[in-house]
Order: C-alpha cells, then sequence, then structure tokens
C-alpha cells in the first residue's frame, strides 16, 4: 500500500466498499503516514457534510490545502 493506492481508494474506503484485507492495509498505511491521515480525515468530513444533506462550503484553506496535498501525493507517487 502506498499513498496512490489510499488516495485511489480513499472513497471506497469511506464508503465501507473496501475488502477486508485492503482496508487493514490502508489503516497500517495511516497509521504512519501523517499526510494521507489528514487527506483521509478531510475527505471524511467533506463526505459527513455532505451525506448530512445539509451542503456546506468547506473553509477556503482547508479546500485548497486538501488539493494542494492531493496534487503532490499524485505528482509524487507518479515519479
Ligand atoms: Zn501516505
Amino acid at each position: 500500500m502506498n499513498c496512490k493506492r489510499v488516495i485511489v481508494e480513499i472513497s471506497n474506503y469511506i464508503d465501507g466498499e473496501l475488502e477486508v484485507p485492503v482496508r487493514q492495509e490502508l489503516e497500517q498505511h495511516l497509521e504512519h503516514c501523517e499526510e494521507c491521515k489528514m487527506v483521509v480525515d478531510q475527505t471524511r468530513l467533506t463526505v459527513e457534510i455532505f451525506c448530512d444533506s445539509k451542503p456546506v462550503e468547506l473553509p477556503g484553506d482547508v479546500k485548497s490545502r486538501l488539493h494542494d496535498t492531493l496534487r503532490r501525493k499524485l505528482t509524487e507517487a507518479g515519479k
């Protein structure tokens, strides 16, 4: 499990649609990767906000930080 895989699987993870072994690998990765943990936390927060059927715009700094992190992760993973 690497950062790119985490990003790819993130919505499945949050939706609870991952196979158990994959979820365990992902959770192990999160234990030692602060950036992916942050991305998961922020994404989960976003999903919860939308699932609550009260669409709330994320604060601009949170959104841009999340976006920057995702983009950096994908760029790094593609090297
Ligand atoms: Zn990571």
